[in-house]
């Protein structure tokens, strides 16, 4: 199949301008691409290291318009980009991925609605728009359950937990009364990912299962190969594998997934480079963030092989609740790499940056980040 090439020296347009346009602003530049980024907001981690970094709103379509004449080629770094500003850019640029597959992933009830009706699994779900249709769907999901705002959710925000019936009113009290999803509560085994890259001819790579811990919501510890039945690792790969071929995906998308059981239910899709993939940056040979731009520009994807096996720990705002976290006795430890995302406010539950590390084994790389972790707060370190 013919398609066109955006060659190096050409120009990206991001919209959004957090950390994954950051990094992917960095794995662009070193192909020799130039980088604009339009959001909101000014001295952005993603504007720190742009060519240009216009700050306007998402709803002046005509500034989009104007953005999008600019570049050769545009992208987007985070899927609640307005279907609107995504129209609009589109109308002037090639936009990859497409805008309709950051409809579907930007609302919980058409993305599950979506993965049900193609085949693959989910917990069971039903969907809510008050006290009337919440009682009904948890007639027949059951408690405990999970109520969701059906749009602009991440990192478990807009999430309320329903122990018992009971506690229906005050669960849909505290989303708001918004428009939401009712899901079982899943007692999974192991929180895993896998994240593919497709590019603009069909050909696709993928990074295995990547195996994860959340707390409160929020990615905290990532680590790669993940310690699970290697036949389930691979059933997570196709079914991966199967959903970015299902959404004609030209890009990277990650794709969530709850074991329990032995079997596998999909929790969720993110049409872009993801948290989890962080230490990809330094465990493989193409990050997920060059693939992004190889896929959007339409050159052949790079190898997703892993050098070792490795870990990436969070850090947040939190951190520095004590004073400035001790950068120097963390790194001290020559395995570790430090990514800070250039973030002014050091806000609590704010990503701020990552640490990763390669070892022998998973379990030291993880003791690698985890312990350097501990050290770089004022109040713990030693
Ligand atoms: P989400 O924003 O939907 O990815 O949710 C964030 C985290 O909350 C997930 O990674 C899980 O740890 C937890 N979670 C979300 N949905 C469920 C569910 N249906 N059952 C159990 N845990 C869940």
């Amino acid at each position: 199949m013919i398609h066109e090439v955006i060659l190096p020296g050409s120009t990206i347009g991001v919209l959004g301008s957090g950390q994954l346009g950051r990094m992917f602003t960095i794995a662009a530049r070193t192909l020799g691409y130039r980088v604009h980024t339009f959001s909101p907001d000014y001295d952005t981690p993603t504007g720190q290291v742009a060519d240009r970094e216009l700050c306007r709103s998402y709803d002046d379509l005509e500034a989009v318009r104007e953005f999008a004449s600019s570049v050769d080629v545009m992208t987007f770094e985070f899927e609640n980009v307005p279907a609107a500003t995504a129209a609009a850019a589109a109308e002037r640029a090639l936009v990859r991925p497409a805008g309709s597959l950051l409809h579907v992933t930007q609302h919980r009830l058409r993305e599950k609605s979506f993965l049900r009706a193609h085949g693959y699994p989910v917990a069971p779900f039903a969907a809510v728009d008050g006290e009337a249709s919440l009682r009904a769907a948890l007639a027949t999901i059951g408690a405990p359950a999970i109520l969701k705002t059906a749009g602009w959710g991440y990192d478990g925000k807009g999430q309320a937990a329903i122990a018992e019936p009971a506690g229906a009113s005050a669960a849909l009290q505290s989303i708001g009364g918004a428009e939401a999803i009712l899901e079982a509560r899943v007692p999974f085994e192991r929180e895993i990912s896998v994240i593919v890259a497709r590019g603009a001819d069909g050909a696709m790579i993928d990074y295995g299962a990547i195996e994860n811990h959340h707390i409160g919501g929020v990615l905290d510890l990532s680590s790669a190969p993940a310690t699970i039945d290697p036949r389930l690792a691979a059933q997570a790969v196709e079914l991966a594998r199967g959903i970015a071929a299902t959404v004609e995906l030209c890009g990277v998308l990650c794709v969530e997934i709850f074991v329990v059981g032995g079997e596998l239910l999909v929790n969720e899709l993110a049409p872009r480079p993801h948290n989890s993939g962080h230490l990809t940056i330094d465990a493989c040979v193409t990050s997920q963030f060059e693939q992004q731009v190889r896929a959007v520009c339409g050159l052949p994807l790079g190898s997703a092989a892993r050098h070792r096996p490795a870990a990436m720990a969070n850090l947040l705002g939190d951190l520095w609740r004590d004073g400035e976290p001790r950068w120097a006795a963390a790194l001290a430890d020559p395995r570790l790499r430090l990514h800070l995302y250039g973030k002014h406010e050091p806000r609590v539950g704010r990503k701020m940056g990552h640490l990763s590390a390669l070892a022998t084994t998973v379990a030291e790389a993880r003791a690698a980040v985890l312990a350097a972790r501990e050290v770089l707060s004022p109040k713990t370190g030693l």
